[in-house]
This record gives C-alpha cells, sequence and structure tokens, in this order.
C-alpha cells in the first residue's frame, strides 16, 4: 500500500466525492489546509444543467468544469473510493491500482448514483461526458415516442425540455407516486403536470414499469414495449430512466457498516460528522437528515462542514457549528424547457408560475454562471 503523505498549513483534508458538496467545500478549505480531492471523475459537472444538456449538447460546454479549472490549487486524485478504513480510505484508480490514503480529516461526499448514467456519470472524462451528450442528443432527435420513468424534478425538467424542443413526440411519463414532484407544494406540481399536459406529454401516476426490452443501464437501447403493474403496455422508441437517487455508500459496508440506516445513508451528527466519529465528516445526499436531496440544501451542508473543519484543525473557532435540517421545506426551482418553469419559494412568496420569473430563477441558464462564479470561472 502506497500511504501519500502531506501536510500543509492546518493539516491534510481529504474528499471524497468532487460533485456540489465536496468541490464547493474543496474550495472553501483551499488555502486553509492541504486538500486531496478524490474522484473518479476528472471534472465537476453542474447536476442541474443535465436535463438541458441533452437536448442542446453545446451547453455541456460550460456546464462541465474539468477539475483542473476549477479547483487548480487543490491536489486531485482520480479515484473511486472502495472501502473506508479506520486507516484509511482504500481507493482504486481507473485503471485497478489500489492504495491507502488518509488525512488529518476526512470528508464523504460522494452523492446518489441512479438507475443509470444518463443524468449523472459515475466514471469517465470530461470530454467523454461531452461526447455522451452529442451521441445521446441524435438518438433522442430521432426518437418519435419517449417513454421517461419518474416524476420527480429530474423526470418532469426532462420532458419539459422535450416537449419544448420537439412539440411533436410523443411523451409519457410514469410516476409510480400518486403525483408529480413528491417533493414540492400539490400546487407547484400540479402547475407543472398542467403545462406538460398542455404540450401533450401523457402522466401516468400510481403506476410503476413492471418489465421492459432492456435494462436501465442500457442508455442506448433500441425502442421496445413496457408493461407496468397496473397491466398498461407503453410502446417506446427510447426509454429514460430518471429515478434512482440512492446513497453512494457501499464503501462503508465492511468497517462502517453502523453508521449506516435502512436507506445505506449516513448517520450524522448535527456537526455533520459521521456517528460517534470525530474528524470524519459527511454531507450532501448521503447524509440522513429528513430533507430533500439537493443542491441548494447541500449548499448549507458545505457552510457547516466548513467551519467545522478549519475549528477542527485549529485554524478558527473552536464551538463547532450545528447544522438545522431543511425537513419539509417545499423550496424547490423546476425548469420545463428554457422558457418557464414553476418554483416554489419561501414564505409569503411560495409558488411562483409567472414564466419570466421562472427563466430569471433557472431557466435561461440552468444555475450554471452562479457554480462557475464559485469556482472563479
Ligand atoms: C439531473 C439532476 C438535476 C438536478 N437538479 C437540481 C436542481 O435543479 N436544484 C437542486 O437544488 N438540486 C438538483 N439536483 C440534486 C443535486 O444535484 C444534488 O442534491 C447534489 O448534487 C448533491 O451533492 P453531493 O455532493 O451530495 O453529490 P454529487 O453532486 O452527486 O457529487 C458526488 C460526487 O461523488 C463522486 N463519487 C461517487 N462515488 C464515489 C466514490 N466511491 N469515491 C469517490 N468519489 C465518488 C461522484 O463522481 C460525484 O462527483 C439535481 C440532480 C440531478 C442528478
Amino acid at each position: 500500500m502506497n500511504q501519500k503523505q502531506h501536510k500543509g498549513p492546518g493539516g491534510r483534508v481529504v474528499i471524497y466525492g468532487g460533485g456540489v458538496g465536496g468541490a464547493q467545500l474543496a474550495k472553501k478549505l483551499s488555502g486553509k489546509a492541504s486538500v486531496t480531492l478524490v474522484d473518479p471523475l476528472d471534472y465537476f459537472e453542474v447536476p442541474m444543467a443535465a436535463p438541458r444538456n441533452l437536448v442542446q449538447p453545446d451547453f455541456a460546454e460550460r456546464a462541465i468544469m474539468p477539475f483542473a479549472e476549477a479547483l487548480p490549487e487543490l491536489e486531485h486524485v482520480r479515484a473511486r473510493l472502495v472501502e473506508l478504513r479506520t486507516e484509511g480510505g482504500l481507493i482504486e484508480t481507473p485503471d485497478g491500482q489500489q492504495s491507502l490514503l488518509s488525512g488529518d480529516i476526512t470528508a464523504l461526499a460522494t452523492g446518489s448514483r441512479f438507475a443509470s448514467e444518463l443524468v449523472r456519470a459515475v466514471e469517465g472524462s470530461g470530454s467523454e461526458r461531452k461526447d455522451f451528450y452529442a451521441r445521446f442528443y441524435e438518438r433522442l432527435s430521432a426518437a418519435r415516442r419517449v417513454l421517461l420513468v419518474g416524476g420527480g424534478p429530474i423526470g418532469v425538467e426532462i420532458a419539459g425540455e422535450i416537449s419544448e424542443t420537439w412539440p411533436e413526440k410523443a411523451i409519457t411519463l410514469i410516476e409510480a407516486g400518486p403525483r408529480l414532484l413528491a417533493g414540492t407544494s400539490e400546487k407547484a406540481a400540479a402547475h407543472a403536470a398542467a403545462v406538460l399536459q398542455k404540450r401533450g406529454v401523457t402522466i401516468i401516476t400510481g403506476d410503476r414499469l413492471e418489465s421492459q426490452a432492456h435494462p436501465p443501464n442500457e442508455i442506448f437501447a433500441p425502442g421496445g414495449t413496457a408493461t407496468t403493474t397496473a397491466g398498461r403496455q407503453v410502446s417506446y422508441d427510447l426509454l429514460m430512466w430518471c429515478v434512482g437517487g440512492r446513497p453512494n455508500t457501499d464503501y462503508l459496508q465492511p468497517h462502517f457498516a453502523n453508521v449506516l440506516n435502512d436507506k445505506g445513508q449516513v448517520r450524522v451528527t448535527p456537526e455533520l460528522r459521521v456517528l460517534g466519529q470525530e474528524r470524519l465528516f459527511a454531507l450532501g445526499d448521503i447524509t440522513d437528515l429528513a430533507e430533500n436531496k439537493m443542491a441548494w440544501i447541500t449548499g448549507g451542508h458545505v457552510d457547516v462542514a466548513a467551519a467545522n473543519i478549519v475549528a477542527l484543525l485549529g485554524a478558527g473557532r473552536m464551538k463547532l457549528k450545528s447544522y438545522r435540517p431543511k425537513t419539509g421545506n417545499p423550496m424547490m426551482a423546476v425548469t420545463l424547457g428554457r422558457n418557464g418553469g414553476v418554483a416554489h419559494l419561501p414564505s409569503p412568496i411560495g409558488v411562483v408560475r409567472s414564466a419570466w420569473i421562472n427563466r430569471k430563477l433557472k431557466a435561461t441558464h440552468m444555475l450554471v454562471p452562479m457554480l462557475r462564479k464559485k469556482f472563479e470561472l
């Protein structure tokens, strides 16, 4: 085993996962500690832009930022954490080399995994991801009947993008729950459903796919007919899985299974430390906090984790900050293409249906400039 040894100002922090939580945490800690960021990807991708990238591949040019540009001051190790041990993290590079990495403080921000790499890549380079979007665009352009599985924000946004770009396509959106957008208010969800239905999208709720011709991870599989639990038969040229969102925490199973709940989420303390661990933090989608798994929520985790890590390294205040979960908070901005969407904003504003406001909030830029600014790009 090769154990890397670096020391910087304030000590060494190893962050696993360079997504919304890990990359922002790394940026906040740079200059205050010696930071090593471990991620099998060589880039940060703004997840919010993925629905747009699928219908406009050149949008990915700015949504994908190589770590070398976004975080040039940090060490990026292109590898996956395969097993967390008490003495450090066992990591594996894309060519299969394993080594053990340790720091004074460790942060876990490995996010969610989905049914396929359609909405979130699990390996590869930034240029491969851009090639994927270009290739998928060709496939999507050619499909006449599109079946989308999952009526959460990702499925709804993709339905919005496709129906706006190609009004002639026959789109079906199927959701197992009783309504679309379970994480936000009924009013916001009803508006999204009404806009999509007006565009001709068929929405099926309370039903789920029972069988289909190809497994979810075959993104480019040919068309077929899917059968639902209720016995519906839906024929499609392209099947797009927009479900998943399970925590990427398998690496904790061998030695830290006790910190996982039954959903595979990491139990955290109010300081965002892993339960029972002094110098191990967890943030973002993998936490067991009862709140929507969203980027704007992860941003709040980053602030608390960064302050506490600095405090523990002795470079800041000693009293640790506590995070208050956003339980039941319906705040969400859901786009329905470039020209609008629906948002549920904090009280007293509530549901915003105005296309103009939704364009300003998110639909024209998909939050890419905001994230680029965070990385000084
Ligand atoms: C398509 C899409 C659209 C979204 N739209 C919105 C939106 O509009 N608004 C909003 O607020 N939220 C949105 N979200 C949710 C938001 O992106 C997530 O809540 C947020 O990214 C969570 O941050 P994270 O750091 O926990 O995980 P992620 O941002 O997913 O980052 C996880 C990182 O960990 C890496 N990783 C995974 N496993 C390992 C491992 N074993 N070792 C090392 N690295 C690993 C991954 O490669 C990835 O880079 C969207 C999500 C998706 C997928």
